[in-house]
């Protein structure tokens, strides 16, 4: 007898278990919601713009050209041009 209201007590605790975890995604869901990803897309929308190295200018990062420097910032050019003549220097 012992026996099955043991198991019924454990049958209980997981069924609790089981219930409060899906209120605790629940609840981060609400503290943390799915559009926290929306608002990072919406930052990647929002074109990052970055300054050429060489003329100053202002270029959207997507179409600068990277030089990508070890141990140090990534330079932004905004033409191939501008690049060479960053070189030169
Ligand atoms: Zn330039």
């Amino acid at each position: 007898m012992f026996k099955i209201i043991f198991l019924i007590i454990v049958l209980l605790v997981f069924l609790f278990i089981y219930s409060a975890k899906k209120k605790i995604d629940a609840f981060l869901d609400n503290m943390f919601p799915k559009n926290s990803n929306r608002v990072h897309s919406a930052n990647n929308n929002e074109e990052e713009l970055v300054k050429c190295e060489n003329c100053g200018t202002y270029i959207p990062k997507s179409q600068a050209i990277k030089k990508i420097r070890i141990g140090k910032k990534p330079l932004y050019f905004c033409s191939e041009k501008c690049k060479k003549e960053y070189k030169g220097r």
